[in-house]
């Protein structure tokens, strides 16, 4: 068994994982943002009663591979702290960490709808999007410890200056926001549900929620259609090239936008509509592992299982 948890800016959720991905113990405690003694402390005490068990841990940060420093934008006390080696020492027991958007790819392609593929790129379409890329049953290491960011690179951007004319925002075809990572243009300004909600504002519609455009849109309204048909087609042209470069043979969804099925399928439809190997199978499988994707993914870090053919 490992000891697991899954740590975001509200609670760390903590398990006893079973290699058949059972769950037991199962806590749940605030996150202490601003105390890194009291967030050490709060782990040390979920996993007291196990000695010598290891402890994996999803977070929503990133790793540094080579400092071990964890980058957690909601939680600031990790702020230049090498959690695992720290947690290490602190406790005597084996510390593995990982990123939660990848752990809940790593879960989906051990225990969830991903189950038997060996190239797999999980999509969470949440508040903003994320993703994780597993190999051959394991998370692929990237630069500076990130993989599968797919929303973060300039891509809704206006057309480069030509003959000697500034380039000119106003000449975008789409809204070049600003985006929570410091580059302007990323896919995740329009792609998640809050900003699926500004670039319906933006395209001529009214203040509503993502679930309510997204209604509108299935009951036929033109306005809502014409912003979905840009978001499709931007989130489409993007996970194309995804698949193409991945060679993902699957696409588990999760996230509160992956609620919307029919949204789903549109989506699917568009993105194998766009890849270079045209299939009349789906890839896009709304994810199975719900909320307990990071505890699962967690239990599956250091796992070295190479998927048979
Ligand atoms: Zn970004």
């Amino acid at each position: 068994m490992i000891l697991c948890a899954d740590i975001g800016g509200s609670f760390i959720d903590f398990a006893v994982v079973h290699p058949d991905g059972r769950t037991d113990h199962r806590r749940a405690v605030p996150t202490p943002l601003d105390d890194a003694p009291a967030f050490i402390g709060a782990l040390v005490a979920l996993c007291a009663p196990w000695p010598g068990v290891p402890l994996h841990i999803a977070i929503a940060g990133v790793e540094c591979p080579d400092t071990g420093i964890i980058r957690a934008a909601n939680i600031p006390c990790l702020q230049s702290l090498p959690l695992a080696a720290h947690l290490q020492r602190e406790t005597g027991r084996v510390v593995r960490i990982a990123n939660d958007a990848d752990c809940f790819a790593l879960a989906e392609a051990h225990f969830g709808v991903a189950k038997g593929h060996r190239n797999v790129f999980g999509v969470i379409l949440g508040t903003g999007i994320g993703g994780g890329f597993v190999l051959d049953g394991r998370i692929v290491p990237g630069l500076g410890g990130v993989t599968g960011e797919w929303g973060h690179a300039p891509v809704v951007i206006p057309p480069p200056a030509l003959h000697g004319q500034d380039a000119d925002s106003t000449q975008s075809l789409v809204p070049l926001f600003r985006c929570g990572c410091g580059i302007s243009g990323c896919l995740d300004t329009i792609a998640g549900a809050r900003a699926l909600e500004r670039l319906h504002l933006w395209a001529g519609g009214a203040p509503q929620t993502s679930r309510a455009i997204l209604e509108s849109w299935q009951a036929g309204d033109p306005q809502a259609g014409r912003t979905l048909a840009i978001w499709l087609s931007y989130m489409a042209a993007g996970l194309a090239h995804v698949i193409n470069v991945t060679g993902s043979t699957i696409v588990p969804v999760a996230g509160g936008l992956s609620n919307a099925h029919a949204l789903i399928d549109a989506l699917d439809e568009a993105v194998r509509a766009r890849i270079l190997t045209p299939t009349a199978t789906p890839l896009l499988r709304r994810a199975a592992l719900g909320a307990d994707a990071g505890l699962l993914g967690a239990a599956c870090l250091g796992l070295d299982i190479r998927i048979q053919d």
